[in-house]
């Protein structure tokens, strides 16, 4: 059933569309087209909570993204940003470690030749501990096992660290405890799967959970980015090392929507810290 929400959305993408079109082709021709960077949870179609996309939902994204989009990796999308980009492209992450991810969904993407990158967090996958914002639903649903991060690992997905246990960053101002979610935790992930961890994603990644501290830590430990989850398009000549990421919402109409560069998603604010001189 089409919803009364979903109807609007798509009377005004397709009022819009000129307006979209017209500036599309203006950053076409400046070689300055926007990435997106999408974040999603968990493909399953049991317990179904608000970060869970059902199976048949996440197929119609995945197959209207790769008509529409060229899928590339985290690391590509920041070459792009530093240096130019010219067509629309997108690179897809997941956040914190869902069992179901991969009996199905992860085998899709890696069939079709996605690149993902996956974050996790360290605590719960080696202790096999559902995650807090779902016992806080009455779910115990379950994480991957350190055996499959490791097989995703081997595969060609890159594994991110996403801290220990799970924090608001935006709250912890004990650098020693910054240093120990975000450096000491991935260091331990990496170990686990034999490979440095590069990126990192802050737990929640709205603005009030992110902090200037927290990206000198991630800056200085040597991270090639850091992602939010506050939604936004990534512009070129930005700032490569902030990811901004928009959410894979399994209503369709919305995400098309703000992926036919919705002019809101076009000007989200950067996150404010110091970008130190290379
Ligand atoms: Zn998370």
């Amino acid at each position: 059933m089409i919803s009364f929400e979903s109807t609007l959305i798509e009377t005004y993408r397709l009022a819009t569309l000129p307006v979209r079109s017209a500036h599309r082709w203006w950053m076409t021709s400046q070689g300055a087209v926007p990435l997106g960077v999408l974040f999603y949870h968990r493909v399953a179609d049991e317990f179904l909570t608000p970060w869970t996309i059902t199976r048949r939902d996440f197929e119609r994204q995945i197959d209207w993204l790769s008509k529409n989009f060229e899928m590339i990796s985290l690391e590509e999308c920041q070459r792009r940003m530093q240096t130019g980009n010219s067509k629309p492209a997108l690179a897809i992450t997941f956040d914190d470690g869902y069992a179901e991810n991969c009996e199905w969904a992860i085998p899709l993407l890696l069939e079709r030749k996605i690149p993902v990158t996956y974050f996790v967090v360290l605590d719960n996958i080696v202790n096999q501990r559902p995650f807090l914002h779902d016992l806080q639903f009455g779910n115990a649903l379950p994480v991957n096992t350190v055996e499959q991060i490791q097989a995703l690992a081997a595969a060609g997905i890159e594994i991110g660290g996403h801290t220990r246990s799970h924090p608001d960053l935006g709250t912890v101002t004990s650098i020693a405890e910054l240093f120990d979610q975000v450096v000491a935790a991935s260091t331990e992930l990496g170990l686990l799967i034999n490979r440095p961890i590069r990126y990192f994603a802050a737990p929640f990644g709205q603005l009030a959970n992110l902090s200037p501290a927290l990206f000198q830590v991630a800056r200085e430990a040597g991270f090639a980015g850091v992602c939010s989850a506050y939604g936004g398009f990534n512009s070129v000549s930005g700032d490569s090392f902030h990811i901004k990421r928009i959410h894979g919402d399994p209503c369709f109409s919305r995400l098309r929507n703000w992926l036919q560069y919705d002019w809101r998603m076009l000007n989200v604010p950067d996150f404010a810290y110091e970008i130190p001189e290379r």
